[in-house]
């Protein structure tokens, strides 16, 4: 979408980690090239079989066992590390949970080598409570499939967290917690749909993290109860910056401590996670706000695309009749109020319709752009310049009086006649004429008067023979 979004995307190639300024965030694997291995874990041969063949049919290369300690100690043969493992939960010899545990301190001593990633593991079970959720997400599993299950939902749950669609790739999520495996369990989820992580274990350091990073991070994930500063102290603080004013930011609380989450959202959470909570709602909750976040961002870019429209002159980039008559309206008032100087400079370019007739279309349109932006460099930055009409163009000159705005005009006509006009092998001298005026002893009474008498000074300038400035006089 924009630069900086880019620039967190472009790791190296199987990168894992990128260096931001202070602080690394850690980049989500990059997607393994498809057949994926998946190791199926069932006792029962019929369940082994069902979720072979689905795999099977979806292009998953799979290896099934039926119990944990088969798996675990072919594991240590393998080529390499399997992409994924499904788990049963109950089984004889050793259960799902036993068998996913093991895993963990088996990766812990790098007996898979140097892997990034813990190997994503999901639960398949007929023993579907919130209590196995939440142990299996303790366990790093990001999906939990019921038994019986549908046809298509194992190769789905199974795509969904080896190929995860980039939608939020190239987003980063801020986790701050002082709980370091509950931190890390998030971090890991968010990893799993594209998310960059940066970790923070108080909200102190979350504070700093947040300042270094304010323009990367796309949501915070916030515990409550933390040392040094807690959840809501770090919200507040955080919400002070204009950037985060539609940051989505997540509370994270005990279950007996509704007053914690109440403290959270005045502070300014967005939305709260009561622990223990599972995997999956803390996915679904982080999808649902990055979706916002990303739509809101469009919308953003959208308006600011629309306002730029209805205010500039898409061919010179100079402001557009409307704004300027705005602006100018606000200009003449406060010069009246402030009892200041204001000047203004019409101007038209002369025998313009020759350029076009001689040259082409193209040649005029081409010096209607120079002419904007000779003008655009050669006035000063609290003036204001547009493009009134078809080759007509105005300058607001504040803090000017009629001699000083008379050498601006004067300036720009010796500019004019002086440049080069030349546009695929066409040349062709341009002049202006320029009319001048200022508002003197509270005269004129309008905005509009003014322009009215640097558009009578125009006239001037032209019946006097073009190429020449003319000043209104009272
Ligand atoms: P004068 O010195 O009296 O101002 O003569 P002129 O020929 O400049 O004045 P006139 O008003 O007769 O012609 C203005 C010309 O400006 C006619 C029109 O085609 C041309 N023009 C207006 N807008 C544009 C534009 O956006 N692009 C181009 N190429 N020409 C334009
Ligand atoms: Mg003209
Ligand atoms: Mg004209």
């Amino acid at each position: 979408m924009n630069e900086r979004r880019n620039s967190i995307n472009q790791g190296g190639p199987v990168a894992a980690m990128k260096e931001i300024p202070g602080q690394k965030i850690k980049m989500p694997e990059r997607l393994t090239p498809v057949p994926q291995t998946v190791v199926v874990v069932d006792d029962s041969a019929t369940m082994r079989a069902i979720i072979q063949k689905e795999l099977d049919v979806a292009g998953f290369s799979v290896v099934a066992f039926s119990d944990g300690l088969d798996a675990l100690s072919s594991l240590r043969w393998m080529q390499k590390p399997p992409d994924l493992i499904t788990l049963d939960i109950d089984m004889p010899r050793m259960d799902g949970f036993a068998c996913c545990q093991r895993l963990r301190e088996m990766e812990a001593q790098g007996q898979f080598g140097n892997v990034a990633a813990p190997i994503p593991v999901l639960f398949v079970s007929a023993n579907d409570t919130f209590e196995n959720r939440r142990r299996g997400f303790h366990l790093g599993s990001l999906e939990f499939i019921s038994k019986p299950f549908d046809r298509g939902d194992i190769a789905a749950a199974v795509s969904k967290v080896l190929q995860p669609q980039s939608t939020f790739a190239g987003m980063t999520a801020l986790v701050v917690d002082d709980n370091k495996s509950l931190r890390n369990m998030v971090a890991a989820c968010l990893s799993r749909i594209g998310l960059g992580v940066l970790e923070a274990g108080d909200g102190r350091q979350a504070f700093e993290l947040m300042k270094e990073n304010l323009a990367v991070i796309d949501i915070a994930i916030v515990d409550f109860d933390m040392p040094l500063m807690r959840g809501d102290e770090f919200i507040h603080l955080a919400r002070q910056f204009p950037e985060t004013e539609h940051l989505p930011m997540l509370s994270l609380s005990g279950a007996d401590e509704t007053q914690a989450v109440l403290r959270m959202f005045r502070a300014g959470a967005s939305d709260y996670l009561v622990k223990p909570f599972i995997a999956e709602e803390l996915l679904a909750r982080v999808q649902v706000h990055l979706q916002l976040r990303r739509h809101m961002r469009y919308l953003e870019e959208m308006n600011k695309n629309l306002y730029d429209r209805a205010v500039n002159d898409s061919l010179t980039g100079l402001r557009n009749k409307r704004y300027f008559q705005e602006a100018f309206d606000e200009m003449f008032a406060r010069t009246k109020r402030s009892r200041s100087e204001l000047s203004c400079l019409f101007f038209d370019l002369d025998h313009f319709k020759r350029v076009n007739d001689t040259c082409g279309h193209a040649f005029g349109d081409y010096v209607l752009k120079t002419i904007g932006s000779l003008v655009k460099k050669n006035v000063r930055c609290g003036d204001l310049a547009a493009r009134f009409g078809g080759e007509e163009f105005v300058v607001a000159l504040p803090n000017t009086n009629l001699d000083q705005a008379k050498f601006v005009a004067e300036k720009i006509r010796a500019l004019v006649e002086a440049h080069q006009f030349s546009d695929q092998g066409r040349h062709w001298p341009v002049t202006v004429s320029i009319g001048v005026a200022s508002l003197v002893e509270d005269q004129p009474t309008s905005a509009s008067g003014l322009l009215q008498l640097a558009d009578q000074a125009l006239y001037l300038a032209k019946d006097g023979g073009r190429n020449r400035v003319e000043a209104h006089t009272m």
